[in-house]
């Protein structure tokens, strides 16, 4: 409960109270909001709308659609990537001015793969109060129940490079790091994301999960060639979360540094297809990217 000496005065307006009994300071709120299911919002999320002044959001009629469904009836402002920076100085200025102000993008956490950021940032530098709502988020779902057993760290990377080349740069970087990397991306991409996998990383276990809390909720578990061949990419649609399951010991012991001591060893005896190959057995790292380091290494020679 509050402490009587925070009570104010009976003429200033009441001060919102959440449910704790703590009491709701000015600042930016950031709110995370469902990812699809309209009961994944928390009762302090509910508490800190009901208390905003005003509900800047990337989408005033998503938002609103949310806000209506829970009695809630606020001013709603747009903000999204295109105005954030530009909404940063009537926020600031609101927040100095006393008012409780949330953020909220269309679903799930702000500023994850979201806009926010930059809204976030300006207030920060104006020493404003920016506090968390914490709530849904696509990537911690498919985390929940993806069931890694190898290890329990992941890498966040979001949305890849729509342009294949930078997506294998990418995937390239990442392929003996020993967790599993969560990435967003668009259900017509997805096909042409696999194969790149295919490719670059090879036959690692991948976890699609489709449309989470919604009615057609699916996973799909396999290496990237069989998803692709399981998955009918014609009427593939939804959001979906794609989980790269980290290799084996194995797989991911082997750095360039190692496949390049293994390639120079196996090129003083065999021919430079020979020697990728056998690399590629040992490592189970895919000839494409074992192949690529051996002319690296030949042009370095010569
Ligand atoms: N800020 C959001 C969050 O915290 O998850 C992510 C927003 S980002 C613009 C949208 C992407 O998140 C979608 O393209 C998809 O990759 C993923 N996503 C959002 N909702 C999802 C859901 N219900 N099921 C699967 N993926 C989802």
């Amino acid at each position: 409960m509050p402490e009587l000496s925070q009570v104010p005065d009976a003429k200033q307006p009441l001060p919102i109270w959440g449910q704790s009994g703590q009491r709701v300071k000015p600042g930016l709120y950031v709110v995370a909001t469902p990812i699809g299911n309209l009961r994944d919002i928390t009762l302090r999320a509910l508490d800190i709308l009901s208390a905003a002044d005003v509900v800047y959001c990337e989408d005033t009629r998503v938002t609103g659609r949310l806000l209506s469904a829970y009695g809630i009836s606020k001013k709603l402002e747009r903000c999204d990537e295109h105005t954030e920076k530009r909404r940063a100085d009537e926020i600031i200025a609101a927040i100095r001015d006393g008012k409780i102000i949330v953020f909220a993008s269309d679903a799930g956490t702000p500023g994850i793969s979201d806009p926010g950021t930059a809204l976030i940032a300006a207030c920060h530098q104006a020493n404003a109060l920016v506090s968390p709502v914490p709530g849904p988020s696509a990537a911690i779902a498919a985390m929940s129940v993806a069931g890694v057993e190898q290890t329990g760290n992941f890498l966040f990377l979001g949305f890849l490079p729509p342009k294949s080349g930078a997506r294998r740069r990418i995937f390239h970087d990442y392929l003996s790091l020993d967790a599993t990397l969560v990435l967003y991306e668009a259900p017509q991409r997805i096909k042409e994301m696999l194969s790149d996998i295919h490719e670059i990383i090879g036959p690692r276990e991948i976890i699609i999960a489709r449309e989470l809390t919604k009615l057609h909720e699916q996973f799909y578990r396999g290496t990237p060639e069989e998803l692709v061949l399981e998955i009918d990419h014609a009427n593939f649609k939804g959001e979906v979360v794609v989980l790269i399951l980290p290799g084996t010991e194995n797989e991911t012991a082997w750095n360039d540094e190692k496949i390049d001591q293994a390639l120079t060893a196996a090129m003083a005896d065999l021919s430079l297809k020979e020697a990728v190959a056998q690399v590629s057995s040992q490592s189970g790292i895919s000839r494409k990217i074992i192949y690529a380091r051996a002319l690296q290494l030949n042009r370095h020679e010569t």
